[in-house]
C-alpha cells in the first residue's frame, strides 16, 4: 500500500492527469506529471513537473526517483524509454500500453479471449489493401495501427476506388469492415492490486467526427442487455493483462451483439460524468487501485446522468453554461482553443 503523503507519477500532461490530479490531492498524495509538452494542464494543478521528451532516458530517472508510484493518462507513451523508471512500479503495467498502443495487438488480444472486433485485417501496402478490400468489402475505415485518436488517423473508403485515389501516410494500418451499429457504449472498470474488480454503469457514446460528444446514462435497455457480455470480455482482459487501474473498453452495440471497437489502458473520457455522478470517481477509483487502496464504489448517485464535451469553440459558451446552476462546468485550463480540441466538458444529473 502506498501511503498518502506519498508521490504519485503521472506520465502525460493533458486533461485526464489534470482530473487524475485533483483526485489523488483529496486522499493526500503529491502528483509529479511528465510530459513533453510545456503547456500542460495536468501540471497546472500538481506539485512537481518534469518537461522533458519521452527519450530522455536521465529526465525519467529523475522523474521517478522520488515515485512511489507511476501511472500514464496518455496511452502513446513510448514503452522503451520507461526502463529507465527502474524499480518504481508502472501501474498498469506496460504490458498494457504495448497492447492498447497497436490496433492490430489489441484486435488479436480481444479475439483470443473470445470477443469479437470488427472484421479486419493487417494492411502495409497497396496489394495488402486491395486484398482486405477483396476480403473484407466496402465500406470500411483504414486507420493508423499507432498514434490514432480522436478519430485521427482513419480514413473512410466507400468503394475500391476510393481506396485507389487515397493518399495515406506510409505506416502500418488495419482495414476494418464499417460496423453497421445502433448504439456505442462504453465498459470502465477499476481492477485493485488483488484482483478486485468493479465496474460503473455504462453509457452511451455519441460521437460527433470521430470524436466523443455526449455521453448518457441510464442506456436504453437494447444497449443495457448487451452490457453483461462485454464486462465479460473487459474482465477477461483485465485478467489476462494483471491489470492494476482503470481500464476502458469500447463497443458498438449490433443486433448480433457487441463488437469490439477498442481498448484505452487508462481512465476515460466517457467517464468524466463519474465526478458528479458516481459514489467515487473514475479518476479516484484509478489513484485507489494503483496505490493499492480498497475500490470505491461505482453507483450511480442520480438516476440519470448527461455528459457533453465542449470541443473547440463549445467552450465560448462557458458563461452561459453557467446560467444554469445545476451545470457541473469542467474547464482544462487550455489557452488555445482549435477546432476538435477538447476544452472541458460539462455534466449534469437528470431525474
Ligand atoms: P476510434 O478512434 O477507432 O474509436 O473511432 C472513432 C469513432 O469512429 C468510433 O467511436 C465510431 O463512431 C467510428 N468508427 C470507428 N471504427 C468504426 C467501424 N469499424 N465501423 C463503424 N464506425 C466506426
Amino acid at each position: 500500500m502506498i501511503p498518502p503523503g506519498e508521490t504519485i507519477g503521472i506520465l502525460g500532461g493533458g486533461q485526464l492527469g489534470r482530473m487524475l490530479a485533483v483526485a489523488a490531492a483529496q486522499l493526500g498524495y503529491r502528483c509529479h506529471i511528465y510530459a513533453p509538452e510545456a503547456d500542460s494542464g495536468a501540471a497546472d494543478v500538481a506539485a512537481q513537473f518534469t518537461c522533458a521528451p519521452w527519450d530522455d532516458a536521465a529526465a525519467m530517472a529523475r522523474f521517478a526517483h522520488d515515485c512511489a508510484v507511476i501511472t500514464y493518462e496518455f496511452e502513446n507513451v513510448p514503452v522503451g524509454p520507461l526502463a529507465a523508471v527502474g524499480e518504481v512500479p508502472l501501474r498498469p503495467h506496460p504490458r498494457a500500453l504495448e497492447t492498447a498502443q497497436d490496433r492490430l495487438a489489441e484486435k488479436r488480444f480481444v479475439s483470443e479471449l473470445g470477443g469479437t472486433p470488427a472484421p479486419y485485417a493487417p494492411v502495409d501496402s497497396a496489394d495488402d489493401l486491395a486484398a482486405a478490400l477483396r476480403e473484407i468489402g466496402t465500406p470500411g475505415i483504414l486507420k493508423t495501427r499507432r498514434d490514432g485518436y480522436d478519430g485521427k488517423g482513419q480514413w473512410r473508403i466507400g468503394s475500391a476506388a476510393e481506396a485507389a485515389a487515397l493518399d495515406v501516410p506510409d505506416v502500418p494500418m488495419v482495414y476494418e469492415g464499417f460496423v453497421d451499429f445502433f448504439a456505442e457504449f462504453s465498459v470502465i472498470l477499476a481492477r485493485g492490486t488483488d484482483g478486485s474488480l468493479a465496474f460503473y454503469d455504462s453509457a452511451r457514446n455519441r460521437h460527433e467526427d470521430g470524436i466523443l460528444a455526449h455521453s448518457s446514462l441510464p442506456a436504453p435497455a437494447a444497449v443495457m442487455a448487451q452490457v453483461p457480455a462485454a464486462r465479460e470480455l473487459a474482465a477477461q482482459v483485465a485478467q489476462g493483462l494483471g491489470y492494476v487501474g482503470v481500464l476502458t473498453l469500447e463497443f458498438f452495440a449490433t443486433e448480433a451483439g457487441p463488437v469490439f471497437n477498442e481498448m484505452a489502458p487508462r481512465v476515460h473520457n466517457s467517464g468524466h460524468w463519474t465526478i458528479e455522478g458516481a459514489t467515487i470517481s473514475q479518476f479516484e477509483n484509478h489513484i485507489r487501485a494503483i496505490c493499492g487502496l480498497p475500490l470505491g464504489e461505482t453507483g450511480l448517485v442520480a438516476p440519470g446522468v448527461e455528459m457533453r464535451n465542449l470541443i473547440g469553440e463549445d467552450v465560448a459558451d462557458w458563461q452561459a453554461l453557467l446560467a444554469d446552476p445545476a451545470n457541473h462546468l469542467h474547464l482544462y485550463g487550455k489557452a488555445d482553443i482549435r477546432p476538435g480540441r477538447k476544452m472541458g466538458h460539462l455534466t449534469r444529473l437528470t431525474a
